[in-house]
């Protein structure tokens, strides 16, 4: 009976301090900033903060100023409020483009809004059922999902730069863990005002052209980041392996421009991954346990293009030859918490506990498998 009274007070202490916000200030480059949120992770280095707009600010202990809880609970905020966060960070004159599960805010044409937004809807069924389809839960996004479509690549750079510094210019498309936005321009661009008169009809056709693919592709990796840390498969700033979050990405960025349904592209041979695969192949050098716990291997220029074609391999691989233990793999790194510090070898044991301890023979598996693939 005694510990009746210490049962009562953990509960209520586990039902009312999640809901409690948090009042964190902060200063960070000079500026000072005063947000209140929901710490949903602490590390002895620092916080992460979840914001009411969606946003997640990882911030370190030396930056924090004051941090204090609150009375009032934590709430995400309303569509409406969402529009109005989304507008206050976009050019004047920006508007919205609802879709089911997206708000597509853009200073372009209404009809390329409105291309954007059918073709995110397409993905995110493409994506749920895919899941659903293997048994893997996953769950929908608890906020509506927002997309940021810029008129040309300049203002898109304009805007980049805060996250993305000199890579702004140089990229199509990002997805941002901070504001939990995936970025993008109007891609049909070009000079003066001739393509504000295209309807959806003929951005589907411009789309459909060769040369767009690959651009294409790259929106809807973005996109793909976006669903995946939305949907439970994976957590932001969580430690998960970036070869997996971006072998996952490609594995449905494949464009599918023709169909209105579902999304078709998904789990079809991405020919230019292979062709870069195949080619690193020549080497002979292993690849696999660095593949495994070297992320910066992923980043690096020098590297990255082979890293990301053999992330595409692995994960093609495994989606098709050991797709019970790839949905076991993806139901264990989600539940991996954000700033959760895993020690040194944790991720090749959690990899080899799932798909066997013989890194050398999966490897040559998966070269094979490779090797038989035409592109
Ligand atoms: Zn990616």
């Amino acid at each position: 009976m005694r510990f009746v009274p210490i049962l009562v007070t953990l509960a209520v202490l586990l039902v009312t301090s999640p809901l409690c916000a948090d009042e964190i200030s902060f200063e960070r480059n000079g500026k000072q900033y005063d947000l209140t949120g929901q710490v949903i992770a602490t590390h002895e280095a620092g916080i992460v903060l979840h914001t009411p707009d969606g946003k997640m600010w990882p911030i370190q202990q030396q930056e924090i100023t004051s941090r204090q809880k609150t009375t009032a609970s934590f709430k995400l905020q309303t569509k409406q409020e969402l529009i109005d966060s989304v507008l206050a960070e976009m050019p004047p004159g920006s508007q919205i483009y609802e879709t089911a599960h997206y708000l597509v805010a853009y200073n372009t044409s209404r009809s390329y809004a409105q291309w954007v937004g059918s073709m995110l809807e397409r993905l995110h069924r493409g994506f749920t059922s895919y899941w659903s389809q293997r048994g893997v839960k996953i769950h929908e996004p608890n906020q509506p999902l927002v997309a940021l479509v810029f008129d040309n690549q300049n203002s898109f750079a304009n805007y980049a730069q805060a996250e993305l510094g000199d890579a702004a210019k140089s990229v199509i498309g990002f997805y941002s863990m901070h504001t939990n936005y995936v970025v993008m321009f109007d891609l049909t661009g070009g000079a003066g005002n001739s393509r504000r008169n295209l309807g959806t009809r003929d951005i589907q056709r411009l789309m459909s052209r060769p040369d767009f693919q690959w651009s294409l592709a790259t929106v809807v990796h973005e996109a793909t980041h976006q669903l995946a840390f939305n949907s439970g498969v994976q957590q932001r700033f969580a430690d998960v392996p970036l070869w997996f979050s971006e072998g996952l990405a490609i594995f449905f960025e494949t464009p599918d421009v023709s169909s209105s349904r579902g999304w078709r592209g998904i789990g079809q041979i991405s020919k230019p991954r292979l062709g870069q695969f195949q080619k690193a192949a020549q080497s002979g050098q292993p690849f696999l346990p660095d593949l495994l716990s070297n992320d910066d291997s992923l980043r690096k220029a020098a590297t990255s293009l082979d890293r990301y074609a053999q992330a595409w391999a692995v994960t093609y691989f495994l989606q098709k030859r050991m797709a019970n233990e790839y949905d076991a793999y993806l139901t264990e790194l989600s539940q991996i918490a954000p700033l959760d510090d895993p020690p040194e070898g944790a991720r090749i044991k959690m990899f080899q506990k799932h798909f066997g301890a013989d890194l050398i023979q999966l490897e040559n598996e998966i070269r094979e498998m490779m090797s038989s693939l035409r592109p």
